[in-house]
C-alpha cells in the first residue's frame, strides 16, 4: 500500500507493517530503507506514480527487514547511488564487529549481508538532498535517522515504532513486539530518542506503523514511559 504524507514523503507499505519511504526532491527521488526481499517491485511501482526516478537509495540500518531489497533495487537503477552509515557498510559485507566507543552489546535482529557497495558513506550532519543525517544509534549501533529541512519529516528508521501505538526501540508493544526484540542497546536508544524528540519533528515516519502528524504529545509519552523502564 502506498500513501502520501505532506509534499514530500512517501510511504510504501508491505505486509501491513514493512514501511520504506520515497522522498520527493524537485526533479528525482530518494528511497530511505528497501523492504523485506521482494520489495523492488513495489518501490519501483511507487516511484512510477510519481513520476520521478530515484537517484538516491539510502538505508537507516542493515537489519534485513530495511536492507533486503537493496541488491535487487539497485540492479534496477543503474543511475542511482547508494548511501549509508560507515558501519551499516559494514555490516552489510560481513563485518559485525562493534565501534570502540560503542557499548559492548550483543546485535540483535536479522542483519544481512549484502553485494551493493555505498558510493560513499554517511556521518551525523551531512546533507543528502534536502535531507540531513542524524546518528540514531540503540535500536541498532549503525542506525541514521534522516531529518527534511524543507518541513519537519523525521525518517526515524527503527528508533521509534508506531505499530501499537508509539514506542522507544526496545520498549515492548504486545501488539508488535519484533522491533523491541531486535533492540541492541536500550540506554542509546532512549539517548537517541531524546535527541530527536529535540527537533520537534512535525511528521514522524518510522520502519513500522502509520506516519504520525504533529507527534509531539507522544513522543513524550513514549519517552516517559520508555524512561521508566529502562532507567529504574
Ligand atoms: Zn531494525
Amino acid at each position: 500500500m502506498t500513501t502520501t504524507h505532506g509534499n514530500f514523503c512517501t510511504k510504501i507499505t508491505r505486509f501491513g507493517v514493512m514501511n520504506n519511504y520515497l522522498v520527493e526532491e524537485a526533479d528525482d527521488l530518494t528511497a530511505i530503507d528497501t523492504g523485506m526481499a521482494g520489495s523492488a517491485d513495489a518501490i519501483l511501482a511507487g516511484a512510477q506514480a510519481l513520476g520521478k526516478p530515484i537517484r538516491r537509495v539510502l538505508l537507516t540500518h542493515a537489519h534485513t527487514d530495511h536492507a533486503g531489497s537493496l541488491d535487487e533495487l539497485m540492479a534496477r537503477l543503474p543511475d542511482a547511488e547508494f548511501l549509508c552509515s560507515g558501519q551499516t557498510a559494514r555490516f552489510l559485507a560481513g563485518d559485525m564487529r562493534l565501534d570502540a566507543g560503542q557499548a559492548e552489546s550483543k546485535l540483535r535482529g536479522g542483519f544481512v549481508r549484502r553485494q551493493t557497495k555505498a558510493a560513499h558513506t554517511l556521518a551525523d550532519g551531512d546533507q543528502v538532498g534536502s535531507l540531513q543525517v542524524i546518528a540514531a544509534p540503540g535500536h541498532a549501533p549503525d542506525q541514521l535517522a534522516f531529518w527534511d529541512t524543507r518541513d519537519g519529516t523525521l525518517y526515524a528508521g527503527d528508533a521509534f515504532q508506531t505499530q501499537g501505538g508509539l514506542a522507544v526501540s526496545g520498549d515492548v508493544r504486545w501488539l508488535f513486539p519484533l522491533p523491541a526484540w531486535a533492540t541492541w542497546h536500550k540506554p542509546t536508544a532512549l539517548e537517541t530518542a531524546r535527541k530527536l524528540a529535540a527537533l520537534a519533528p512535525s511528521r514522524l515516519a518510522v520502519g513500522h506503523g502509520p506516519v504520525l502528524e504533529s507527534p509531539q504529545a507522544e513522543l513524550a509519552a513514549g519517552i516517559e514511559r520508555a524512561a521508566s523502564k529502562f532507567e529504574k
